[in-house]
């Protein structure tokens, strides 16, 4: 009698949280402009909580700009962006809330030369989060042991690898607990002895179950974890698909040529 009272509070509730899979991003007929350059066009997009996105495309193409408005280091102008059930709008609270939610990696790292590995971790935790810088340390350290260079501590970020930088990225994304991440062509600035270790940090996330939107010309990468392969060309979603169909049977004559280019 107990579970039929629960379940006639909130009936709606609970069928929903069991039976649909909910949505991380939605854009909805998203266009933006640089001046009069018209770099993102009616952009429809719906990634749902889990899934894993990797999108391609000449350069040029739109795809930093697309997923820097998912959120708002990029302003879009003119439909809608709705991240975890909040809509992008100008209110700085919501703002503040969406990146809250979502971790983002980008080509050249972004690390604070002058602050120790450490440092560069804890430093959004305890500023934004108002963590105490204990417990801050603590959540520091187990994601530098995940990410496999916990002993780099206490160095500098020149005295890093680049491989290992971007780890260092990866790990400070990380430690804000988001519930999105997003990749920037993660790998495209390291020597390609280098991409692998930080390929396999993405691959252990993609595992875990986060929901990720991946820039990268990685198609390994792309076969091995996407749910879904994008492809963009001239401000545009020309065409997506499974990986499998994507990379064997693309549709476009846009999509065939940038194939018979990277692959
Ligand atoms: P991609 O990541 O696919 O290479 P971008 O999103 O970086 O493409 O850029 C798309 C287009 O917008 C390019 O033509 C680029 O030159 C232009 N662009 C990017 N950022 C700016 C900016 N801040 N001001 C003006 N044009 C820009
Ligand atoms: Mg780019």
């Amino acid at each position: 009698s107990e579970m039929h009272a629960t379940a006639a509070i909130a009936p709606d509730a609970t069928a929903t949280t069991r039976t649909k899979a909910t949505t991380a991003v939605e854009m909805v007929g998203v266009n933006k402009w640089y001046g009069e350059f018209h770099v993102l066009r009616d952009i429809n997009l719906k990634v749902l909580t889990g899934e894993r996105i990797v999108v391609c495309g000449p350069s040029g193409s739109g795809k930093s700009t697309m997923i820097r408005c998912i959120n708002r280091l990029e302003e879009h102008q003119k439909g809608q962006i709705i991240v975890e059930g909040t809509e992008l709008t100008n209110d700085l609270k919501r703002i503040d809330e969406i990146r809250r939610e979502v971790g983002m990696v980008f080509q050249h790292f972004n690390l604070f030369p002058h602050l120790t590995i450490l440092q560069n971790l804890t430093l959004a935790p305890i500023w934004v989060r108002k963590m105490p810088k204990k417990k801050a340390e603590e959540v520091a350290m187990h994601y530098l042991k995940r990410v496999k260079i916990p002993e780099q501590a206490n160095k500098f970020p020149g005295q890093l690898s680049g491989g290992q930088q971007q780890r260092v990225a990866i790990a400070r994304a990380l430690c804000m607990n988001p519930r999105i991440m997003l990749f920037d062509e993660p790998t495209s600035a390291l020597d390609p002895e280098m991409i692998k270790e930080v390929l396999d940090v993405m691959v252990g996330l993609a595992e875990e179950g986060m929901t990720m939107i991946c820039v990268t010309h990685e198609m390994g990468f792309a076969r091995q974890v996407a749910d879904r392969v994008i492809f963009m060309d001239a401000g545009q979603i020309i065409e997506q698909n499974e990986p499998h169909e994507f990379f064997t049977n693309p549709q476009h004559e846009r999509t065939k040529l940038f194939l018979s280019q990277i692959l």
